[in-house]
Order: structure tokens, then C-alpha cells, then sequence
């Protein structure tokens, strides 16, 4: 679903990625673990189409995606790639339901439908009573399961996450953890997700090591 073929990245003079290639299939958990300063995070964003590699392609669903012009890259991402990072940015001023409507009303989605579809979304994590509160009133588990409904929203090709679980317990991890494998069950959803977490990575139907900027 994802075909990322040759990717190159330097800052400077460090080359952060080396023609890395590799293929990600549709409803799978696909992990990338690596040392800190691997490329993890970059080879993320740059699948995720918020940053641009300095060679090499990548196709998602068949998209070019660095062919489309700035705005159209901008669409694409906001109705094909649900975002979950360490620090979830919620948005503070909103309640937790409003926060994972954001993305729908971005993409002029109709009111109505997405609220009832993001109450649905928060039931399905478990957050039916939590939808009125603000980020400040929920636990941090909590809060990351808002962003995972707030990533789902659009009914995306595939979520992103970059440490979901880095800054939650152990038992709130293995609840995260999952919840991303119920999602992939249930809906089908394709998950590529930067981790430390051993667990996690053992458990993922597909697990890339990276160092030094490349794959193992
Ligand atoms: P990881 O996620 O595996 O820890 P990163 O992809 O965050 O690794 O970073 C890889 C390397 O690229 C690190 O040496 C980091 O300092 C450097 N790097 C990442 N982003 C930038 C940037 N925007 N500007 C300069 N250097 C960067």
C-alpha cells in the first residue's frame, strides 16, 4: 500500500537516510524500532508526507506523493494519514470530541456526521464519558486515545505514530498497544509506528530495525 523506494535525507552535511526502500501492506502493524538518531523519526515524517526526501519515491495507494503540488500534497494527507505522536497536541481550548473532529472539518466534511461519527470513534475507545471534557481533565492514556480517534477520523490509508506509548506507563502502553491491533482487526487499519518498545515491535505483523540511516 505504502512503496517507498530509495529515499535519501541529509540535513547538512549529515546524511540522515540511505536509499532506504521497503513496502508496506495494507491492515498490517508495522513497526520500526532503531538506536536514537537511527532516521526513525525522519523516514516517519517522510512517509507521512510531512517532509520531503532529497532523492527516491514514495507511493501511497498508488500516488506519487512528492509529484502532487504543496496544496494537493496537503488534501492528500489530510484525508489519507492519521497522525499519533509522543505528545498527543491535543488542542487545549477544545473538548476531546471537538479535537477529533478537527481533521473532518479541515477536509469540509459535514458537520453533523462526522460529530456522530467522533462520538462513535470515542465509544470504540472506550471514551463515551470522556467526550465533553478538555485534554487538562484526562489522564494521559486517555488523551492518547483521543489523538488515535482524532487519526481515524477521515477513515485513513494508514495511521502514523512516533512514539505513541513513550510517554505512558507499562499498562497503559499494553492498552494502546491493543487497541492499534483491535483497530487493525476490526477496520482493517494499517499502522506504521516508531517505537522503543520491544513488545510492541515482537507482537507487529512486520518489524523494520533501522541504524545509521539505513534498514537492517
Ligand atoms: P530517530 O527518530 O531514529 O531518533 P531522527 O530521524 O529523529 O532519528 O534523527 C536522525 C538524525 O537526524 C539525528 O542525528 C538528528 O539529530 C538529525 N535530524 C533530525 N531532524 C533534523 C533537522 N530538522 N535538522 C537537522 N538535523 C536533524
Amino acid at each position: 500500500m505504502i512503496t517507498c523506494t530509495d529515499i535519501c535525507k541529509s540535513y547538512g552535511s549529515l546524511q540522515v537516510l540511505h536509499q532506504v526502500t521497503l513496502e508496506i501492506p495494507e491492515k498490517k502493524v508495522v513497526c520500526i524500532t532503531g538506536p536514537s538518531g537511527a532516521g526513525k523519526s525522519t523516514l516517519l515524517h517522510i512517509l507521512g508526507t510531512l517532509d520531503k526526501p532529497d532523492s527516491g519515491q514514495v507511493l501511497i495507494h498508488h500516488e506519487n506523493v512528492f509529484q502532487l503540488k504543496d496544496k494537493q500534497l496537503a488534501a492528500f494527507r489530510n484525508r489519507n494519514i492519521g497522525f499519533v505522536f509522543q505528545f498527543h497536541h491535543l488542542l487545549p481550548e477544545f473538548s476531546a470530541i471537538e479535537n477529533v473532529c478537527l481533521p473532518a472539518f479541515l477536509g469540509k466534511m459535514p458537520i453533523e456526521a462526522t460529530k456522530q461519527k467522533a462520538a462513535r470513534l470515542l465509544a470504540q475507545l472506550g471514551l463515551e464519558n470522556r467526550a465533553q471534557h478538555r485534554p487538562s481533565e484526562l489522564s494521559g492514556g486517555e488523551q492518547q486515545r483521543v489523538a488515535v480517534a482524532r487519526a481515524l477520523i477521515n477513515d485513513p490509508l494508514v495511521v502514523m505514530a512516533d512514539e505513541p506509548t513513550g510517554n505512558l506507563d507499562t499498562a497503559r502502553s499494553e492498552e494502546l498497544h491493543q487497541i492499534f491491533f483491535d483497530l487493525r482487526d476490526e477496520l482493517g487499519q494499517t499502522f506504521v509506528i516508531v517505537t522503543h518498545n520491544e513488545l510492541l515491535a515482537q507482537q507487529a505483523d512486520i518489524h523494520f530495525r533501522m541504524k545509521d540511516g539505513r534498514l537492517l
